[in-house]
């Protein structure tokens, strides 16, 4: 089984997430892109994360109509702050030593992969597919020299790009600028339903 893993916030899911997941669904012909929202997440910790029970149920909505998108709750049901490279082991164990994981990330988080905890693990366990992200570029072979057997596990995706971001959607909520079309309209009147990223903490 080859099993796409794509770990995020989702502080809202967007377009940005939903149509990378898929072209990378369709190019490497994966049996399914998990969604792995984070539970407390490590790298954000400087602003408030909406509770996982919206970020969870906003990416139900979000991926409900297809069938090659499946939600894990993988980093949610464990406690404390979760590393992308224990998903992967924990991944391993529920799917089995038939399943191969393609660790999905935007061009802009591979730029931080070496302040992850354990990479060289985190590269064995996973080959890391990334998307474009407008503004942002990578050089895997530098990459490589600093952490070997990198161009060997990572490869680039061209996906329709978008310039869109959880933290761009939830300020234009604040401010009350559209977000139709940034994100599914389900997502949109769940957001306006439960009053989210209204308030300056956000
Ligand atoms: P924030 O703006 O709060 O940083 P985000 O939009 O980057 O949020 P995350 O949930 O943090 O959303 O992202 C999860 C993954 O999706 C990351 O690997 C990120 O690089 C990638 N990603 C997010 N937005 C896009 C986009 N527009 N195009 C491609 N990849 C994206």
């Amino acid at each position: 089984m080859r099993l796409g893993v794509f770990g995020g916030t989702f502080d809202p899911v967007h377009y940005g997430h939903l149509v990378a997941a898929e072209e990378v669904r369709y190019r490497l012909r994966l049996d399914k892109v998990l969604f792995v929202p984070a539970g407390m997440p490590p790298h954000k910790l400087d602003h408030d994360i909406t509770p996982t029970r919206h970020r969870v149920a906003m990416l139900e909505l979000a991926i409900a109509s297809n069938p090659g998108f499946a939600l894990s709750r993988v980093d949610i049901d464990r406690h404390g702050p979760c590393y992308t490279v224990d998903t992967l082991a924990l991944l391993h164990e529920e799917y089995g030593p038939g399943a191969e994981l393609f660790f999905l990330m935007g061009m802009d988080s591979l730029a931080d992969i070496l302040t992850w905890k354990d990479p060289e693990r985190l590269i064995r366990l996973a080959r890391i597919v990334v998307v474009g992200r407008p503004g942002f570029q990578a050089d895997v072979d530098e990459l490589d020299k600093v952490l070997p057997g990198a161009a060997e596990r990572i490869c680039i995706v061209d996906t329709p790009l978008m310039e869109v971001s959880s933290s761009d959607i939830r300020q234009r909520v604040r401010e009350g600028a559209p977000i139709r079309y940034q994100v599914p309209e389900a997502v949109e009147a769940y957001i306006r339903a439960h009053r989210l990223y209204l308030d300056d903490a956000y």
